[in-house]
């Protein structure tokens, strides 16, 4: 069985899962598939599959997440880990009250594709599902905020409109719970990074559970914050769960972080060290920093003062009452009135071709060299992940400046991706629709190589 997992935020994920060539350590007599290198064990697909439940179980029975009778919404994306923590959830706790709640963040040759996963998932455990179309309910879409500042930092005003969303979402839903998938290497690599910072407010919201700011509001739950990041692909692989299978065009090239990288780095010589950091952030860290922040704040006779958003009802620290979200959406608004083209037909990208603009192919070299457009350059779609750091391909892109660049894959989905990237870099990319077939359909000449036909 072997997987490419596409994931958020990440570059590709290449995951094989097959026989080990011994018995598993737990039933002596299936084959074992899982290497768990910290817990010592070589587990058969059902010894997995109880080992990650009773994890689920105990990490929301510990932390108290939640008691019978609650109304649990879990946030799905229809990424790998938010689709385990909804089938485990749901395995190891099916007399609760479950319901799944998803944002179509209307990305082009993305967010379609995640809402049906989500769907087929939902339906397949017979939990009930909640979308919010973005589009639909806001009248925007994540994509129209390449039209601001902020097109460089999409995850970051994504995140922001994610959240915001989520929090009204599970309340209208009427959730005591809000669950999401957090998983243990996200946590720990971002407590990593917030301590080098200093960062301690940012450490202690990573708490497995959060308690509303506001109260009527839902509690926030991590039930994976003790599960590694592969465990969770691992688990989806193996019990066939619909999951995502392309990226996010706006993760282009956002590398795992440094933090992540370094901890795994120190996991090949102690596969512990990620549960022992979490243990000290959590069970010593944490606390000792909210000590000494309530003792700051009865020193000084001052609290956070909290109100809700003028606009969206959310609570907010902002001094105008306005949250960070509305004020992003409200940017958005005054220039939503710009044009924003970042496709062309092949009927439309003719006139530009034939004023000299550039055809870009970003497939790897194996698909370009067996028919191409006529006059494409080929750059696999891999090489546009380090533009910024990669000096040839700097050099190679500049001579575009100022001419229409006209990008195309087999689906439209890498081309969409590297028109995203240079767009925000100032060129004039244009997606071209429909892939090299709705070319070839529209009579653009494509070179074969020779002897086929
Ligand atoms: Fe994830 Fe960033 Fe895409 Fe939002 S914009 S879905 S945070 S990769
Ligand atoms: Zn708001």
């Amino acid at each position: 069985m072997e997987i490419k997992y596409a994931t958020c935020g990440i570059h590709d994920y290449r995951l094989k899962i097959e026989p080990l060539g011994v018995k598993c350590s737990r039933c002596r007599v299936n084959e074992a598939v899982v290497d768990i290198k910290y817990a010592r064990q070589k587990l058969c697909k059902d010894c997995f599959n109880e080992f990650f439940l009773n994890r689920v179980r105990r990490t929301v029975e510990k932390y108290k997440m939640f008691r019978p009778g609650e109304r649990v919404a879990v946030a799905v994306s229809g990424g790998k880990d938010s689709v385990a923590l909804l089938h485990a959830l749901k395995k190891a706790f099916p007399q609760q009250d479950i319901i799944a709640i998803h944002i179509n963040l209307g990305i082009a040759y993305y967010s379609d594709h995640l809402e049906e996963v989500v769907r087929k998932l939902a339906s397949m455990l017979e939990v009930p599902l909640e979308v919010y179309n973005l589009k639909e309910r806001e009248g925007y879409t994540i994509d129209d905020f390449l039209r601001t500042r902020y097109g460089r930092k999409m995850c970051s005003v994504c995140g922001i409109v994610k959240r915001n969303i989520f929090s009204r979402l599970s309340a209208e839903v009427d959730a005591d719970v809000v669950a999401t998938g957090h998983n243990l290497d996200d946590t720990v690599g971002t407590m990593f990074a917030s301590f080098f910072a200093g960062d301690f407010e940012s450490i202690s919201r990573l708490r497995p559970v959060l308690r509303p700011l506001v109260p009527g509001q839902p509690r926030k739950i991590k039930p994976l914050i003790t599960t590694p990041e592969r465990e969770n692909l691992i688990y989806v692989v193996l019990n066939q769960l619909p999951v995502q299978s392309c990226s996010c065009p706006h993760a282009l090239g956002a590398s795992v972080s440094y933090y992540k990288q370094i901890l795994d780095r120190m996991e090949e010589r102690n596969p512990n060290v990620k549960h022992q950091l979490l243990s000290v952030f959590t069970k010593k860290l944490i606390p000792m920093y909210e000590f000494y922040r309530k003792h700051e704040e009865e020193k000084e006779k001052k609290e956070e003062v909290l109100q809700t958003c003028r606009i969206c009802g959310q609570p907010t620290s902002s001094p105008d009452g306005i949250c960070s979200k509305c004020r992003r959406v409200m940017e958005l608004q005054k220039v939503m009135d710009r044009p924003l083209i970042l496709e062309l037909s092949p009927h439309d990208a003719k006139k530009l071709i034939e004023e000299g603009a550039v055809v870009l192919d970003v497939r790897p070299v194996g698909q370009y060299s067996s028919g191409h457009i006529e006059g494409a350059v080929n750059i696999p779609r891999e090489r546009f992940d380090n533009l910024d750091r990669d000096k040839k391909m700097k050099k190679t892109i500049r001579e575009w400046k100022g001419r229409n660049i006209l990008v195309y894959c087999n689906t439209g989905t890498d081309s969409y991706a590297v028109t995203v990237k240079l767009r925000n870099r100032g060129y004039r990319a244009y997606n071209l629709k429909g892939g090299i077939e709705a070319w070839k359909r529209a009579g653009f000449p494509v070179l074969q190589p020779a002897g086929s036909d």
